[in-house]
């Protein structure tokens, strides 16, 4: 799950990057409007996490912008501003959450929780692909009592490939949602995760539910 964080205040954006990278999400953070439309014009999001009142071009701005052509990146808006008039205004301009400052960390995080999975219309906040579960609540992945020790990127790779079970998933695709913009990603390092992924599920499960698709991608799937 990628999140791109938009936020003027420093101190608050790199809070924020930091809790919901401690929940395993991919996160990319903007301290300005211009600079977070130029991050949305070339790389796709989950998520943004967007303030209202930003330096080069506002929150509205920048949620109109993205909603011209994409209705999928879900958007949450924070916001000093506790109008509900603001609020009303970026609803009506696509926005899927608000919040307003000040909150609580684990309230974003709940939200951002609520907002992802109902993209995928899970209403489960535990993903499972026969006696493998992801809660994406606790961000752990357990096979029966035996709590999977995975790293912040196989975390990642799980939890979308889980989301998108039968489907093949591309590395690009992986790199899209799980990489963030900080990390030299290249495939081999997809690779290199993927495969102790593997490893981790195979000693857990007894065996490999992520398949190879030569020139499609992973596919995970219950055997
Ligand atoms: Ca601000």
């Amino acid at each position: 799950m990628r999140i791109l964080v938009v936020e003027d205040e420093r101190v608050l954006c790199d809070a924020i990057a930091r809790s919901l990278r401690n929940l395993a999400y991919s996160v990319d953070c903007s301290y300005d409007g211009r600079q977070a439309l130029e991050i949305l014009a070339v790389e796709s999001f989950d998520l943004v996490v967007l303030d209202l009142n930003l330096p080069h071009a506002d929150g509205m701005t920048v949620l109109k912008t993205l909603r011209k052509d994409d209705r999928e990146t879900k958007v949450l808006i924070l916001s000093a501003r506790c109008e509900v008039a603001d609020k009303v205004a970026g609803l009506d301009a696509g926005a899927n959450d608000y919040l307003t400052k000040p909150f609580h960390l684990d309230e974003l995080a709940a939200r951002i929780r609520s907002l992802t999975l109902r993209r995928f219309t899970q209403d489960d906040v535990v993903l499972t692909c026969g006696s493998l579960c992801f809660n994406t609540k606790l961000r752990m992945a357990t096979v029966g009592d035996e709590v999977l020790s995975l790293t912040r990127k196989e975390m990642g790779i799980l939890e979308h490939l889980m989301l998108n079970q039968g489907r093949p998933i591309s590395q690009e695709e992986l790199i899209e949602h799980v990489w963030d913009g900080s990390v030299n990603s290249f495939s081999n390092s997809v690779r290199v995760h993927i495969s102790s992924l593997r490893k981790k599920l195979r000693c857990a499960l007894g065996h490999d539910p992520i398949r190879n698709r030569i020139g499609e991608g992973y596919v995970m799937e219950e055997v």
